[in-house]
Formats: structure tokens, sequence, C-alpha cells
């Protein structure tokens, strides 16, 4: 039987949501973002989860989170890092031992339990996986002054989400190179495989309903979805 861990990221600072609570912590029909995002994967098929928090977090969220709503797949939490690429990193590192990684946005709390299955399916395939969806808007390249510049073809433009799933070593060679070459802007898990190795990244179908809460706006489409 092949491994699979999940590692959820919470150990963002939030600050495009301008609240005083860490917007993985805050509430959504009564319960914190993140336990949404957990329950997900404690209902999949991937074998364990390692949450990666705040430095400091790890105790609020073993009790607020983990025993509250009795999470049993939970095997680490680690603190993360600065940049998202320095948490993800923590995360590779506690998650040893796996056949494959999906890594997640803990703050993207409406993934289903069917893109997840599809990203187990596709890194096993390709070694390397992320889900997005066809972009519905067109999409402009601009230049520093926002004229556009390009307009790419749409039906080739996709909008990436989590779960990113890759072969073990691959991914942890990737941000080992990574780690060692620091200073690249790096936005994306998938972005680390392009750049580090020549191993291609196949997109995956996520869902519309998949996406990152951010901003203030987001909470009303989390609170929509989510208290249904
Ligand atoms: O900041 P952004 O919305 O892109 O963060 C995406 C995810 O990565 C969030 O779930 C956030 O908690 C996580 N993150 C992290 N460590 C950081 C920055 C972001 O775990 N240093």
């Amino acid at each position: 039987m092949k491994t699979y861990t999940a590692i959820v990221l919470a150990a963002g600072s939030g600050k495009r949501m301008n609240a005083k609570v860490q917007k993985q912590y805050l509430e959504v029909a009564g319960k914190p973002i993140l336990y949404y995002t957990l329950k997900a994967f404690e209902e999949s098929g991937v074998t364990e989860i390692v949450l990666v928090t705040g430095a400091g977090q790890e105790e609020y969220c073993r009790r607020e989170i983990i025993e509250k709503y009795s999470f049993q797949k939970i095997k680490k939490i680690v603190a993360g890092g600065k940049e998202r690429y320095h948490s993800v990193y923590e995360g590779l590192l506690a998650a040893k031992g796996a056949d494959y990684v999906l890594i997640h946005d803990g703050a993207r709390p409406m993934v289903d339990g069917a893109v997840i299955q599809r990203s187990m399916e596709a890194a096993e395939k390709y070694q390397a996986c992320a889900a997005g969806v066809p972009a519905k808007d067109t999409i402009k390249i601009v230049n520093e002054e926002q004229i556009a510049k390009e307009t790419p073809d749409r039906s080739r433009v996709w909008q990436v989400q989590t779960p990113q799933a890759f072969f073990y070593p691959l991914i942890l060679e990737a941000y080992g190179k990574l780690m060692e070459t620091e200073g690249i802007a790096v936005t994306d898990d998938a972005m680390v495989v392009e750049r580090m190795t020549s191993v291609p990244v196949k997109m995956i179908e996520g869902s519309y309903r998949n996406i990152k809460i951010t901003t203030p706006d987001d909470l009303l489409i989390a609170e929509m979805y989510l208290g249904a």
C-alpha cells in the first residue's frame, strides 16, 4: 500500500483579511475555517496529515481543533516559516517516509473528496500534479504601467489551486534545491518542480468552489457553501 501524507498549511498571517484573528481560525457557520479543511482530508483516502501552523500555535491547534473535533489522522504539528515555501519545506521534512504528498492551503476549506482523490491518482500516474480550473475571465499580461501587453489564449489559461500532489522524493529534491538558491519568488509548489526538475506537472480538474479565503468577500462565499 502506498502512503499519502497531506501537508496542510496554516502558518500564514492573512494580512489581506484585516482581522485580528488569523484567517484559518476565523469561524464560518460556527466552526474555524481550518476545521473544514482538515475534515476533508480526514475523510479522504490519505494516510496521514501533517499540520503546519505558526510558531507558538501548535498547542492551541492541538487543543482547539484536533482534540475538540477528534481528528485521528493528524500525526504531526510543526511550525511553519516566514514565506509559504518555508512552511512547505518544514511540512516536507515532517512527512519523511511518505510515498506521495499532497500540499494544501489551510485557507481552502471547500476542497472536496473528489478533488483529493483525483490528486492522489494523478500523483501516482504523473509524479507531479496540481488542481486547477480553466479561467472564466480573459487574462491580460500587463507591464509596469498597467498597459495590456498580451492576451493569452483563454482555452490554455488555468487558475491554479491546491492540492498539488507529488512523488515525495521528487518534491523533496525540488525544494532542497530551492532552499539553496533562496530569493526566487515562489507562489506555488508546481512552480518549484517546473524550475528545479525536468518532470512535467500535470494539471488536473479542481473545482470552482475550491477558492482560497483571502479577503472578507471570500468569507461570504464560504458561509454560503459551508453553512448550507
Ligand atoms: O498567503 P496565502 O493566502 O497565499 O497563503 C496560502 C496558504 O499558505 C494559507 O493556508 C496560509 O496559512 C499558508 N502559509 C503558510 N506559511 C506562510 C504563508 C502562508 O503556511 N509563511
